[in-house]
């Protein structure tokens, strides 16, 4: 599984379509928050908030922008070889590799997610 076009789905958002035609809308801050490198494992262990699944992780916010309107966005995005890519992420973060196989299971949509 691979994607075949990724893309910038909105401000918040990232779209991705696989090989498959299956189409992934991945909200930037759930991504951040799935971040599957060790360090961000740990504390979702250790950490309460981490158990509830959110990463008390930090923002950077640039001088002179309003609150509101801080989100986490990557500042870029990398391949990895030919597996999976590498998000440096607006707070700093840079470790996570995401495989196409993780982002494919990441997927929200509801043929992926079943309730
Ligand atoms: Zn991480
Ligand atoms: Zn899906």
């Amino acid at each position: 599984m691979k994607p075949k076009e990724i893309s910038e789905f909105s401000d918040t958002a990232l779209l991705i379509v696989w090989d498959d035609g299956h189409e992934s809308i991945y909200i930037y801050e759930d991504l951040r928050q799935s971040c599957p490198c060790a360090s961000c494992d740990e504390l979702r262990k250790s950490s309460k908030i981490g158990r509830e699944g959110k990463l008390p992780f930090k923002r950077i916010i640039p001088m002179g922008t309003s609150l509101q309107k801080v989100e986490i966005k990557p500042d870029r995005m990398d391949p990895v070889g030919l597996y999976a890519l590498r998000f440096k992420w607006n707070d700093g973060h840079e470790t996570g590799i995401y495989s196409f196989d993780f982002l494919r299971k990441l997927c929200m949509c509801e043929k992926c997610q079943p309730a």
